[in-house]
């Protein structure tokens, strides 16, 4: 293996540490104490993970935590009083509805009814037009993070070829205006893309997020490129015994880490590095709210 491993538990620790740090200085000086409002609709197990593992991060980072449970057949219109509630809840900065949400709801009228000022993940149709238009949003947790980790590894990335695997509104296309913001030649691939191989070939950044298990193998990766691996996929691990899991990426790690220069791990790789970012954005939408400083 030649590859350095990008650490994102150790690097989420220390962007959790500055995190917290300002928000003791919010209490001790203003008097302010951030809040994040998570909402989950319904029993998807992964996303009861999630949101316990907000929350937790959460309160460990000195800010409030606002947990909403609803049952799965709650209404829209119950939804909707809720996030209004929170809109107008001076103690809540940042709100979060976990998804996906039951069929029944219509996620695009939901995640529009935040308030964009306090629209912590970036999904409100207002901050992905100001992130399209190079202006001040809210930045998505998890593309926001794995520019960090760009950031950190290769100082900057202007001028470089980037191809992200991948074209949804949560990963795929914010992660490709960031990378355009900081001036790389972005490509955005995608299923009905021609020759994947090739075009994968040609990155100096690869970001793969598609949720296929390794779909991505190491002779594909240019050597030398710097690899994210958004994927999270759960794959049969009988060597760990019977009906067991484990989770591997959408690149092949082992063939990759023989090609490419940086690739980040899965798991501790850009997983941790979501939630800190959405620790972090919390406590920038409670600076904005309150017209104080915002932290780098
Ligand atoms: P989506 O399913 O919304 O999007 C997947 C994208 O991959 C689509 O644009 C799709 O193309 C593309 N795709 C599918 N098959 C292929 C293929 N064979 N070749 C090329 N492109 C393909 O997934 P998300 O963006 O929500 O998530 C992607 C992965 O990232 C998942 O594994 C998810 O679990 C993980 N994830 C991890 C997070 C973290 O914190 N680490 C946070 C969010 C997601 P098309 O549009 O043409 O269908």
């Amino acid at each position: 293996m030649s590859a350095t491993i990008i650490d994102g538990k150790a690097f989420a620790e220390k962007v959790r540490t500055q995190v917290a740090a300002h928000v003791t200085r919010l209490k001790d000086e203003h008097g302010i104490t951030p809040g994040l409002a998570v909402v989950l609709v319904g029993e998807d197990p992964a996303s009861e993970v999630y949101v316990r593992n907000k929350g937790k991060q959460t309160l460990e980072a000195g800010m409030n935590s606002f947990e909403h449970k609803l049952p799965a057949e709650t209404s829209e219109a119950d939804l909707l009083a809720l996030i209004d509630q929170l809109n107008t809840d001076p103690a809540v900065h940042g709100i979060l509805v976990q998804l996906p949400l039951p069929a029944h709801l219509n996620s695009d009228l939901v995640i529009n009814s935040i308030d964009p000022a306090k629209d912590v993940d970036g999904f409100h149709i207002s901050n992905v037009g100001l992130l399209g238009t190079g202006q001040k949003s809210m930045v998505p947790c998890t593309p926001l993070g794995c520019l960090m980790m760009l950031r950190e590894q290769l100082g900057s990335l202007s001028g470089l070829n980037a191809v992200v695997v991948g074209r949804s509104n949560i990963v795929g296309k914010p992660m490709a205006q960031l990378l355009l913001g900081d001036s790389c030649t972005v490509t955005i691939a995608h299923s009905r893309t021609r020759d994947l191989a090739e075009v994968c070939r040609r990155a100096d950044i690869l970001v793969a997020a598609v949720g296929r298990p390794e779909m991505i193998p190491g002779d594909w990766v240019k050597p030398g490129a710097t690899v994210i691996d958004v994927g999270i996929n759960r794959i049969p691990a009988p060597e760990k015994g019977e009906g067991k899991m484990r989770l591997v990426g959408d690149v092949a790690f082992a063939s990759a880490a023989e090609v490419a220069g940086a690739i980040t791990p899965v798991p501790g790789g850009v997983g941790p590095m979501t939630i800190a970012c959405l620790l972090a954005n919390t406590v920038t939408a409670c600076c904005r709210a309150n017209g104080l400083a915002e932290p780098e």
